[in-house]
């Protein structure tokens, strides 16, 4: 018969929780007081030994190399199950300020927590005795360890010694107990660091004749009235050895559930003893419910593994955004960028942060937010829903939504005070109409012929100034060819920039305010740096990267903030000859290593970026895309780079130690611009923060 795979470490896990719950609700008591006794004062006090011994195990498994990450994990479930039992510390008023310092620090806020600061202090001593040798360390950890049995089962015999009474009396003006992080911890830390491996029959042989041998001696020193706990025995640690070794052997796997709904009923049973006292007394069932023990166990019992299963299944999982295919954003370079436009947009004119497209592919909440922690007070979007997104953000000041919106929307514009680009004279009469008195900026037609009212109708921007029901807060126009250095452009862009001032001054003329005046995007800021207006609209520059690489007169500063990444899901053998993906657009013409590379056109990437030559970078090294882009997933040659392995990261933007892949390049070997490449990059994206700006 084949074995089935046992987690025994974690199963007893659960076992040594039910045995706590048994020490603080005396199952037996009403039945016979000797049964009670060996069961919560004997069997039982094998619990807390043996979550040392676990934890000393795995210490020392990884060779204490998670030391910190475990008493880290150690103080913050300390310091939330003080928060979670604070209420019940206020509601008994049990402590003096001096008293809280100690309990935190030492005793343990409530009964059961003790364990916490035990856990922590013996820890870090037994890693310290640890550095003069695992038998030096083992020597100390036993004497600690009689020197605690001396305050604890037998003190009653040490007592008899004056001078060991007088030593103890003074400990205990300094704690309560011996079963502490100094006398009680180190031992079973260590003797569970061990690992010591036996064969089960031995195992199993020990274990019961060393439970028998400190069930006499617990009923021994019971009938002498010696014990001032009973915590400690002279059997204990020998009884948890056969009992480690004997769970080791039947140990084969590990079990997630059971180890944390140990932990948990651990915490929260003394909350349900409460719980179910109060119940007791609620239902008028005080006799059957807390004075019959055995029933009273089980109430506290079914209470707390319920509560637990309910905690452990709504127990917050976060996913790793870094799991699949993400886009690290770094917001040190935005906001980089954004002080060098805002220098060169010189005094008097603000910049003005596109965001629209999910902040062209780098996600406008975390963009915004940035931007906006920097001072920026005014933003640019496409649509009603991304100006409502941003609000939601947190974003507040000025953010005017650039497209058309229906008049039907007017509601919404008002009640999120979302600034609207007026489309025409129609858009502007029917925003009016609607009466919700929306803000808006004119759109001015200076020679794109997309929106704005052409510049040459004076009389039309003039009545809009005029109409009632809106509010007239500003006026643009848009430059069609500004990213062009060729004379013809030129030219029409100082036709475009003269005609815009013109419908500015006869405005002014007629003795209308024009309110925040603006003109240049990111290649007007670069090639055309007029001065005199009140914002400059920064889109692409402002993401440090340029539509292509055509010659600008002006080239800030700049820094990426997009690196866009993902992972190998697999890698492969192909023989010469062999092909590979849909339509078997690949044919391997030597023995070919292919990783398969977890993102795809879906992820928004151009279908055709492995036909046009198209690359990733792998542990800094450039991989070349083979066959088709699919929806998911793409394939790259690994053949050089001989270390790839799956769960690699793999870069499809941005730098990955000295090489670098920009947008830019990428944008040309598909025949688009960045502009493009980056706002189609999808919702299925995580965007992962990058604080400190990625430049060293
Ligand atoms: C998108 C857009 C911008 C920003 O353009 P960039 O070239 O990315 O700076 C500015 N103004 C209007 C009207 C836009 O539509």
């Amino acid at each position: 018969m084949r074995r089935r795979a046992l987690p025994a470490l974690d199963w007893f896990r659960l076992a040594a929780a039910i045995l706590v719950v048994t020490i603080h609700t005396s199952p037996l008591s009403s039945l016979s007081a000797g049964a009670d006794f060996w069961l919560t004062r004997v069997a039982a006090r094998i619990a807390v030994p043996f979550f040392l011994m676990v934890s000393g195990y795995f210490l020392a498994l990884h060779h204490w190399q998670h030391l910190r990450n475990f008493l880290g994990r150690t103080l913050l479930l300390y310091g939330a199950a003080i928060l979670l039992y604070l209420p019940m510390n206020l509601y008994s008023g049990s402590f003096s300020s001096v008293g809280w310092l100690r309990a935190v620090f030492w005793e343990g806020t409530l009964y059961h927590l003790w364990y916490f600061p035990a856990l922590f202090w013996g820890t870090l001593l037994s890693w310290l005795l640890l550095r003069l040798g695992n038998r030096c360390a083992l020597a100390g950890a036993i004497f600690l360890y009689l020197i605690g049995l001396g305050g604890d089962s037998y003190y009653g015999l040490a007592a008899r010694l004056p001078a060991l009474k007088q030593g103890y009396d003074l400990l205990f003006s300094l704690t309560e107990h011996t079963r502490n992080g100094i006398f009680y911890v180190p031992l079973f830390l260590l003797l569970g660091a061990q690992g010591i491996r036996l064969r089960t029959g031995t195992a199993l042989t020990g274990f019961c004749l060393s439970l028998v041998g400190m069930s006499a001696e617990a009923f021994f020193l019971h009938s002498l009235d010696a014990q001032r706990h009973d915590s400690m025995y002279l059997l204990l640690p020998v009884c948890m050895v056969f009992l480690l070794a004997l769970l080791l052997n039947g140990n084969r796997c590990r079990s997630h559930a059971a180890r944390d709904l140990s932990l948990l009923v651990y915490l929260i049973h003394p909350g349900c003893i409460v719980a179910v006292r109060v119940l007791a007394r609620l239902t008028h069932s005080w006799d059957i419910l807390v004075e019959s023990s055995l029933p009273y166990f089980a109430a506290v019992l079914v209470l707390s593994l319920s509560a637990a299963c309910l905690l452990y299944r709504i127990r917050p999982l976060p996913v790793n955004p870094k799991a699949r295919a993400w886009r690290e954003v770094d917001l040190g370079a935005l906001c980089h960028n954004a002080n060098v436009l805002e220098q060169a947009a010189g005094p008097g004119c603000a910049l003005m942060a596109v965001v629209k497209a999910d902040a062209y592919g780098h996600g406008a909440r975390v963009v915004a937010r940035a931007l906006f922690k920097t001072g920026i007070r005014t933003f640019a979007v496409a649509c009603l829903e991304e100006g409502i997104a941003l609000r939601r953000a947190g974003i507040r000041g000025c953010i005017l939504i650039l497209g058309w919106t229906s008049p039907e929307q007017a509601p919404l514009l008002a009640r999120w005070r979302l600034t609207q680009a007026v489309a025409d004279t129609a858009h502007g009469a029917a925003l009016s109409r609607t009466g919700y008195n929306v803000h808006v900026h004119l759109a001015v037609d200076t020679g794109m012929h997309r929106l704005g009212i052409a510049c040459e109708d004076v009389e039309a921007l003039a009545a809009l100034y005029r109409l009632p029901g809106i509010q007239v807060d500003g006026i643009f126009s848009h430059l069609c060819v500004s990213d062009s250095l060729e004379g013809r452009d030129v030219s029409y862009t100082d036709r475009q920039v003269s005609a815009f001032r013109t419908v500015v001054e006869r405005l002014k003329a007629q003795g209308i305010s024009p309110g925040k005046i603006h003109l240049l995007a990111s290649y007007g800021m670069l090639n055309r740096p007029e001065k005199g207006f009140d914002y400059a609209r920064a889109g692409i520059i402002l993401y440090g990267v340029y539509s292509d690489d055509s010659p600008v007169c002006f080239r800030p500063d700049l820094q990426p903030v997009l690196t866009l990444r993902a992972r190998v899901a697999a890698v492969r053998e192909l023989a010469s000859g062999e092909s590979a993906g849909y339509g078997l657009a690949f044919t391997a013409v030597r023995p070919t290593r292919i990783a398969v590379v977890t993102i795809g056109y879906a992820d928004g990437l151009p279908r055709d970026l492995a036909y046009h030559g198209g690359q990733v970078l792998i542990h800094g090294s450039f991989c070349p895309m083979v066959g088709r882009l699919c929806m998911d997933q793409l394939m790259v040659d690994v053949t050089e780079a001989k270390t790839v392995q799956p769960g690699d990261t793999v870069t499809l933007i941005g730098r990955d130690g000295n090489a670098v892949i920009r947008a830019e390049r990428v944008a040309e070997q598909c025949g688009t611009i960045t502009n493009e490449l980056l706002s189609r990059l999808g919702h299925r994206l995580p965007v992962v923060a990058l604080h400190q700006s990625g430049r060293s």
